[in-house]
């Protein structure tokens, strides 16, 4: 079925929506129907564009300083987010992505998806006992807890601070690490453990895997270890280095 006709010099709108709107989305529909008046037919394919940037290419660039000039605009205040915390880190630009939206409080935890209009059993899947929220499953969850306890042990002062942490914000303070290995590896593990236990949390809810948590500290180390694939001096270390002597690098002790 057609979205749009055109009526002499006019468009017609057709959404289809399969529900009824609620109260606060009409104002958002207005909005785009405003947008939409502009909007003129041409004959031709479609195409994207991304309309931030010269080139019509998505980059994060533009992306970041397109929502950096609004939010000055709309606080009249100069509001850094502190750029070296994600964009600046070896890690892959998805996993940038995921934290970045992570300390702004975005991403889509059941918490989140209800405030969006949802009605979603708010139970964390992780601990069958709290709400998920994004402070809770990535730190608080007693799940995740024992994951950063059995990860952080040689440096159990960082895990005792976690307990006062009040949302993710906490990623900023990271202290740094030991020696070569070990500051590379430490460096990373803060991101690689919360991108692996969303993404097991993820596979918890839509393929209902079971949680061990020798896999997810596997997996941890195994993302650490690929992501330190761009660091030269990974040449003379082995990935079971990281199995086998995985307190020693934390604490400085090895390698
Ligand atoms: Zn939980």
């Amino acid at each position: 079925m057609e979205m749009a006709t055109v009526e002499g010099d006019g468009i017609i709108w057709n959404f289809h929506f399969r529900r009824n709107l609620f109260n606060w989305e009409q104002s958002d529909l207005d909005n785009l129907m405003a947008i939409l008046q502009r909007v003129v037919f041409y004959d031709g394919d479609d195409t994207w564009k991304w309309r931030w940037s010269r080139s019509c290419r998505f980059t994060v660039r533009s992306m970041y300083k397109e929502l950096f000039a609004r939010s000055r605009d709309e606080t009249r205040e100069i509001q850094v987010f502190p750029v070296e915390v994600t964009w600046e880190k070896a890690i892959p630009p998805k996993v940038k992505m995921f934290i970045w939206t992570t300390i702004l409080g975005r991403i889509l935890t059941l918490d989140n998806l209800n405030r969006r209009g949802q009605h979603l059993n708010p139970m964390c899947v992780m601990c069958n006992s709290l709400d998920e929220g994004i402070t809770h499953l990535l730190l608080h969850c007693s799940w995740s807890l024992r994951i950063w306890d059995a990860m952080l042990k040689p440096r159990e002062e960082i895990y005792f601070d976690l307990f006062m942490v009040e949302n993710l914000e906490w990623l900023i303070a990271w202290k740094p690490g030991p020696r070569t290995l070990g500051s590379k590896v430490w460096e990373l593990l803060r991101y690689a453990l919360i991108w692996t236990l969303w993404k097991r949390r993820n596979a918890g809810i839509f393929r209902q895997d079971n949680l061990s948590m020798r896999n997810t500290m596997n997996e941890v180390r195994a993302t650490i270890w690929f992501w330190l694939s761009v660091w030269e001096g990974r040449n003379t270390y082995r990935y079971c280095d990281l199995l086998n002597h995985w307190e020693g690098i934390i604490s400085g002790a090895w390698g």
